[in-house]
């Protein structure tokens, strides 16, 4: 996810190098991982060792011990004890709170992102937005959370019904490792603000600036256990999910897991909010700005290696332009610059782990027995060392496909685009929507009836017209059909990290019919 504002995206280009830079990396490295109750804790009953790659250079960075149940405990029942306090606090104090948060991540805006890039292996251009997009959710439900306020319902005589909003308790998230920080914030804030705590478990892959974020926080403030985090994979966010003090679970990850989750949930009769997996549509039409809609191609298809939730990977062009756009997204694509992560001008960093670069070959292979036909990229690109052992992969552009092809229909989470043609505005909107997926979508073109036709039967929960990937925090983000449950951002969210108590005032007496006899 993103959040891609010309005017942010030069401040941030322009400031980021000058932000302070005070922390030491090793500090990050050297465990422990746990982060709960205001300090940095060993598991007691960890289950397993994961060790952490670099994925610019394939080389270890550290190892986090995956925490047990009984560290998943020991950290929601910090947070539950935490929530006493956090929650009797008003929301114009809490909100002044986040938005000394927002102010510390932006201080920390460099370092963080050097943090991101060693751990997620994304250019680091591209990981100074998102974190700005972290201190951005802070800031946004810091502005907004004083005004947050219930009902007032007269009745007859002089009684009345007050309805108010009241925090969940203890809300477990798990967060992806595509967004590690964005992921992790786009749940801390708004559940915070809104008087819960929270316990996160990253995504094993990517541990690390979580637990930057929780130190920042104690120092703006926020209350010992007020936000924590634990470490694991699958066995610690289950324990989490199950665990009978946690109200609710916020998840981003993908649709199986997500599936996991709410069963998980069910038991326990808890609230989820699902951020799922995404195949979205760029549809482009004949009458489109050739050269936006091929920048929003590239912003919906290759950032971040092309793990990015909302992704716009079937690419359908109108048959009147789809090969003079071909061209031209061929030639852009070729002067992107893939290489060390650190360096400025690199546009595609490295892939995340091994398996996951074998996932995506696999499907760019499977494409090609099938009949696609690769247009450019699509191959491991060898680095000098000490890149030599990460895995860099070509910007993947796929021809010659049809919408029943399995590169087509699932979601690869890399960088490989689909080419699909077509001729007719009822065509393009009936195979757009023919998949279980729901995240996102675009449309190209000048012409704003059809524009606003078109977006109206798109079965997505987020839809740009004429640009792609622009997320900013005051608009709910979230899926249709398979793609999730609940949204994030915008005041949609406070919905979902609050639960509403009527309260019925008698002013007069009670009147209980022939009930009562003097
Ligand atoms: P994943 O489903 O493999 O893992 C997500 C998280 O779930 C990780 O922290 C993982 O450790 C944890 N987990 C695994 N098994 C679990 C279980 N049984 N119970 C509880 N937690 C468990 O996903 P990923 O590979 O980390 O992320 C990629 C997926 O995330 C893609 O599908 C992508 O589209 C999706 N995503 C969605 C959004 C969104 O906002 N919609 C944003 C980013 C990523």
């Amino acid at each position: 996810m993103k959040v891609f504002q010309g005017k942010l995206m030069q401040y941030i280009l322009k400031n980021a190098v000058r932000t302070v830079q005070y922390r030491s990396f090793t500090n990050v490295l050297s465990g422990p991982f746990n982060y709960v109750d205001g300090s940095k804790v060993t598991p007691v009953d960890f289950e397993d060792n994961i060790v952490v790659i670099q994925p610019s250079t394939g080389k270890r960075l550290c190892c986090v011990p995956a925490s047990g149940s009984k560290d998943v405990n020991h950290a929601v029942l910090a947070a539950k004890l935490a929530f006493k306090e956090w929650s009797r606090q008003s929301n114009t104090q809490r909100g002044r709170l986040l938005l000394s948060a927002g102010k510390k991540i932006r201080d920390n805006l460099e370092y963080i992102s050097q943090v991101e890039v060693n751990n997620n292996g994304k250019p680091i251009w591209e990981a100074r937005v998102d974190i700005a997009s972290c201190a951005d959710a802070f800031e946004y439900f810091g502005g907004i959370i004083g005004s947050l306020t219930g009902q007032h319902v007269p009745f007859q005589g002089n009684s009345f019904a007050i309805v108010s909003r009241e925090p969940l308790g203890v809300v477990g998230g798990i967060g992806a490792w595509n967004f590690p920080l964005q992921t992790c914030s786009w749940k801390v804030a708004p559940a915070l603000a809104c008087g819960n705590t929270m316990v996160f478990k990253p995504s094993p892959l990517t541990p690390l600036t979580a637990i930057i974020l929780a130190e920042l926080l104690e120092e703006v403030g926020f209350p010992k256990g007020a936000f924590n985090v634990i470490q694991g994979g699958a066995a610690t966010g289950n324990a989490l999910c199950s665990h009978p003090s946690v109200a609710k679970v916020s998840f981003t990850g993908s649709v199986d897991t997500g599936v996991k989750v709410m069963k998980a949930a069910a038991d326990g009769i808890k609230k989820v909010t699902l951020e799922l997996g995404g195949k979205s549509p760029i549809i482009i039409f004949d009458d489109a700005d050739m050269e936006n809609s091929v920048k929003a191609t590239l912003m919906g298809n290759f950032l971040s290696q092309g793990a990015v939730c909302s992704n716009g990977t079937r690419v359908f062009v109108h048959e009147k332009i789809a090969s003079s756009f071909l061209d031209c997204l061929i030639e852009a694509t070729k002067k992107l610059k893939i290489g060390d992560p650190f360096k400025e001008d690199t546009t595609v960093g490295a892939t995340i782990s091994n398996d996951h670069a074998r996932k995506v070959l696999r499907y760019i292979e499977n494409a090609k027995k099938s009949g696609a036909v690769v247009a450019y990229g699509g191959e491991i690109v060898t680095l000098p060392p000490p890149l030599n052992e990460g895995i860099y992969i070509s910007p993947c552009i796929l021809t010659n496909c049809n919408d029943t092809m399995q590169v087509v229909k699932e979601e690869v989470f890399g960088a490989v685009l689909s080419f699909l043609t077509f001729s007719s505005e009822e065509e393009v909107i009936e195979r757009a929507n023919n998949t279980k997926f729901g995240l996102a979508g675009a449309v190209f073109t000048r012409d704003i009836q059809r524009a606003m036709r078109v977006i109206r039967q798109l079965e997505a929960g987020t839809i740009w017209i004429n640009n792609y990937n622009i997320y900013p925090p005051e608009v709910p983000f979230g899926g249709y059909k398979f793609s999730g449950l609940g949204r994030e951002n915008g005041t949609a969210v406070l919905e979902h990290y609050t639960q509403q108590k009527t309260v019925y005032m008698e002013a007069g007496n009670v009147d209980c019919g022939p009930l009562y006899q003097k």
